[in-house]
């Protein structure tokens, strides 16, 4: 579109000028039909980005840019309208032409804050006062209509194919490329639009310097274009926020908040998923079943807000001492498992020496002071013969109360995986080693 365009010659779809109808003309184009059709549209959008920003948690500051951003673009739409321009002259057409620059910087402000980048605010501002500036030294007469165009498009060009590359840039990470690329594509189609109708401009002002308001073919499908690409990019944006909303619910529902390990659900989800994989492909299968040893004396003596910081350090340095394809979660208060996938008896005896000794070899920082945690572990692995989950899982927990009963901080491997698996014929005894809290 080109809000910066003073076109006085008569539409010829409508006649001479004379009546005072919403537009410069005596009746309502098709031109004029598809204006009021995106204002609505925008001033719709607006409404629902926001009752969203109003009450949907998480992304406020993108959603509040949003509408800044249908506010500012149905208003500069409205703009055109012969009201408008009774109103206040030739102010509209600046208005408009600032109004509808401001949207875009918006828009792009907004995704930068939705994806979590740096807003570059200088950056955007300064662009914009250019702009505002450059706008007044070309003026507002017809015989600039050309200059103004131009300048418009490719500044909307510019803004929406840098928001195209920085939406791209930013989200993949968190959303993938598939619903990256939904958000990218109405972004770059927009500036590609913008460029052509700048190149237009330039090259053929006959049709691409026309007032927006005269219902000529190229300004119908301009408008037709921007209606389809509008709703494009706001279902697109909606999509984003929903799939932002539904990822962090899936999040909460499987992890711990306090420790922001897997909870008990989730890894028992997972123990089935790799119980299953391992009976599909034959790879052998740990389990380890972790305590902390006389938790309970930490919170007697400390608080259970001190215990709290404890349970949080002794996740950290488990998940830290974990492989890459191990699992860890809390299965419970002061209990964690542990699913070490593909790895062998010695693998799993390695394993879970490790992650005691990541825990037990240097005391912890707590409560103004340094204090030693052990843990006990209770080690398993799949059998040949077995498909249940339930079944490694309670061998892991029997190993686990044998290690407590004798003596707190080692691990016990399970008697019936030492039975099927010939490497672990004795039992997995940690070097002895004070397991008080010291
Ligand atoms: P053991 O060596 O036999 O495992 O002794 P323990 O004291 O660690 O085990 P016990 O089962 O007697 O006590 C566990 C304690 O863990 C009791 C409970 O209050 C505490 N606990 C469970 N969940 C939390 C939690 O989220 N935060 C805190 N601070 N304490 C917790
Ligand atoms: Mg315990
Ligand atoms: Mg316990």
């Amino acid at each position: 579109m080109s809000p910066g365009t003073v076109d006085e010659r008569v539409c010829e779809a409508c006649g001479p000028r004379g009546g005072r109808g919403l537009f410069d003309t005596a009746c309502m184009n098709d031109a004029s039909i598809l204006i009021l059709a995106l204002a609505t549209q925008q001033l719709l959008f607006a409404t629902g980005w926001l009752l969203s920003a109003r009450y949907l948690a998480g992304a406020r500051a993108a959603m509040l840019h949003w509408a800044g951003f249908c506010l500012a673009s149905g208003g500069s739409l409205l703009l055109f309208t012969e009201l408008a321009r009774e109103a206040l002259g030739g102010a509209a057409m600046m208005l408009r032409n600032t109004g509808v620059v401001l949207a875009f910087v918006l828009l792009r402000r907004g995704l930068l804050a939705f994806t979590r980048q740096p807003l570059r605010d200088r950056e955007q501002w300064a662009l914009f006062a250019a702009f505002v500036a450059l706008m007044a030294v070309i003026g507002l007469a017809p015989a600039q209509a050309v200059e103004r165009t131009v300048v418009i498009s490719a500044m909307m060009s510019w803004l929406m194919v840098r928001a195209a590359i920085e939406a791209i840039r930013g989200g993949c990470a968190e959303f993938g490329g598939v619903p990256v690329a939904v958000i990218g594509s109405p972004l770059l189609l927009l500036g590609s639009v913008m460029a052509l109708r700048a190149v237009l401009a330039l090259t053929n002002p006959d049709t691409g310097a026309v007032s927006i308001t005269h219902a000529a073919h190229f300004n119908i499908m301009l408008l037709l274009t921007m209606v389809v690409i509008s709703s494009m990019l706001h279902v697109a944006l909606g999509f984003l926020v929903m799939r932002r909303m539904v990822l962090e619910l899936q999040h909460l529902s499987s992890h711990d908040s306090l420790t922001r390990l897997l909870n008990r659900r989730a890894f028992e989800q997972r123990l089935a998923q790799e119980v299953a994989a391992s009976r599909r492909t034959g790879a052998p299968l740990g389990l380890l079943m972790v305590d902390i040893d006389h938790f309970k004396h930490i919170n007697d003596r400390f608080g259970h807000h001190v215990g709290d910081t404890a349970l949080r350090q002794t996740a950290q340095r488990l998940a830290q001492a974990a492989r890459l394809n191990d699992v860890v979660a809390r299965v419970g208060g002061e209990e964690f498992g542990v699913l070490l996938p593909a790895t062998d008896a010695a693998g799993i005896r390695q394993s879970a020496e490790r992650l005691r000794h990541a825990v037990g070899h240097e005391p912890l920082a707590f409560a103004d002071g340094l204090h030693l945690v052990t843990v006990s572990v209770g080690a398993s692995m799949l059998l040949t013969q077995e498909a249940d989950p339930e079944v490694v899982l309670r061998r892991a927990d029997q190993a686990l109360y044998r290690a407590k009963a004798e003596g707190r901080d080692r691990v016990v491997f399970d008697t019936l995986a030492q039975v099927s698996d010939g490497d672990v014929a004795t039992p997995l005894r940690a070097a002895s080693r004070p397991a008080e809290l010291r």
